[in-house]
């Protein structure tokens, strides 16, 4: 701290990281006539993340929209999707949910320095670029009351305020120097993705999603015209994908069932790859400062939830703080209440995708329920609500279990009378 000098007058918050998660709060906090800090260590105001298929869930949507962002995307070549999931039993296509709004894909090159500019703009923002948070600032009684940052000379500067918040990603300093407890939980696949240019895929603007089980593959429409070809193995197949990584993809994409036209489009730009996933999960307040997006929750990408989680944890949190930053309430019952909120709403999808992606199979309620989603249009509505994230997987299996036991009777009585079958054949389960 000897080198390091205080910049300016407090603020109420300091964010660290400026993508999804910190432009988030960062706007909505100085909207409400707050003063805010926000920090990005890249220097370049059009950075962007370099690995990500940048699905936007659909119950993500209503945060862009309220940040006034959904038409501006759009506009930009944001596609809006839907997810067709090929499984062992047949294809899950829609159209299904007429309640849930299709979701948000467009690239993070042109996304990260959408959000940072709209974050720069809002009165009360000061956006500092290029600085990195080092060390965070506490008082006599442990509560954190800022972050030091660091310019690329080495100069150190102390950046106080009565909130700190890291969304500073999945590897989040912030969330180190705080100490708050967090569980790493293994993720069994790798990532290995670029983006093309030809035919589109089948379903295009819909993405798709092969459960090869334990094996994954995706194929992202996304703005001018590309598409992202994604490989999601089991870890046992990292030494060809490190051998060669173009050739690899090709291979592995080629070689699903119902293959989309890999072979037949062209790569544009690098083949990028994240080989640790794991799913890191921490506590996402301690005295004085939050964890948003990743920083918070970094889960494994195959479901498409993080840029969603990211979006949506940073407007609780702003909702939650503001009052408490206005003076209005006390910033502990705030961050408390943030954080219940962030638990209940997401708790059960966490738990539901980290078992998956520690390369276990699909289990018994799985099979059952993606069988009968290839042959009932009301089991692909009820999925589809749970995959977007619009509901909890609880309530999901509430309705879930009813309309599988009567898909599969309709088609056992179906068979029984020599009646054709709905769709695919039912499956053999073992419950
Ligand atoms: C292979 C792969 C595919 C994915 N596909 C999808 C998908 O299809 N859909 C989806 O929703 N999600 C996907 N994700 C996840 C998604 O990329 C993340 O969940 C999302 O980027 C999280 O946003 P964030 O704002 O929390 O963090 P990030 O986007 O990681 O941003 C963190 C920011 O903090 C800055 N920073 C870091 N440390 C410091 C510091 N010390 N000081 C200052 N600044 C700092 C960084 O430079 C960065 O700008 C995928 C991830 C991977 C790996």
């Amino acid at each position: 701290m000897s080198q390091s000098e205080s910049r300016s007058e407090p603020y109420d918050a300091v964010v660290v990281g400026a993508s999804l998660a910190g432009c988030t709060a960062a706007t909505l906090i100085a909207r409400a006539g707050l003063r805010v800090a926000l920090v990005e260590k890249n220097p370049d105001p059009a950075g962007f993340k370099r690995i990500c298929s940048h699905f936007i869930q659909s119950s993500a949507v209503g945060t862009l929209q309220r940040l006034g962002a959904l038409r501006d995307l759009e506009r930009m070549g944001a596609r809006r999707s839907r997810t067709r999931l090929w499984t062992r039993w047949g294809w899950v296509v829609p159209p299904l949910s007429p309640t849930v709004p299709a979701s948000v894909n467009i690239r993070r090159s042109r996304l990260d320095p959408f959000m940072r500019e709209m974050a720069a703009q809002t009165p009360g923002v000061d956006l500092i670029l290029g600085e990195s948070a080092e060390e965070l600032v506490r008082d006599g009684g442990g509560t954190v009351r800022g972050v030091v940052i660091r310019d690329r000379s080495g100069k150190r500067h102390e950046l106080r305020a009565s909130l700190t918040i890291g969304a500073d990603g999945r590897d989040s300093r912030v969330a180190e120097l705080s100490q708050v407890p967090a569980r790493r939980l293994t993720n069994a696949r790798f990532a290995y993705a670029a983006y093309y240019e030809g035919p589109p895929p089948a379903g295009d603007p819909d993405g798709s999603l092969w459960v090869l089980d334990p094996q994954m593959a995706a194929a992202f429409p996304t703005d001018e015209g590309l598409t992202m070809y994604a490989a999601m193995p089991t870890h046992d197949r990292l030494p060809e994908f490190k051998r060669d990584p173009g050739r690899a993809l090709d291979s592995f994409v080629s070689d699903i069932p119902d293959a989309p036209p890999i072979l037949a489009s062209r790569r544009v730009g690098p083949v990028q790859g994240k080989i640790d996933m794991t799913n890191v999960v921490r506590r996402s307040t301690a005295p004085g400062l939050a964890l948003a997006g990743d920083a918070a929750l970094a889960l494994d990408p195959f479901w498409g939830v993080g840029c969603g989680f990211a979006l949506q944890t940073a407007e609780w949190l702003a909702d939650a703080v503001v009052p408490a930053l206005q003076g209005r309430q006390p910033l502990a019952d705030a961050l408390d209440a943030y954080r219940k909120r962030s638990v209940g709403r997401l708790g059960q999808h966490v738990q539901s995708i980290v078992t998956y992606s520690g390369g276990r199979r699909l289990n018994a309620g799985e099979r059952v329920v993606f069988s009968a989603a290839t042959r009932g249009e009301r089991m692909r509505v009820l999925l589809e609500e749970l995959g977007t994230r619009n509901v909890a997987p609880l309530h999901f299996l509430g309705r879930a279990v009813p309309c599988a036991i009567a898909t599969h009777v309709g088609d056992r009585l179906r068979s029984r009378s020599g009646s054709p079958k709905a769709g695919h054949e039912p499956m053999e389960v073992a419950l």
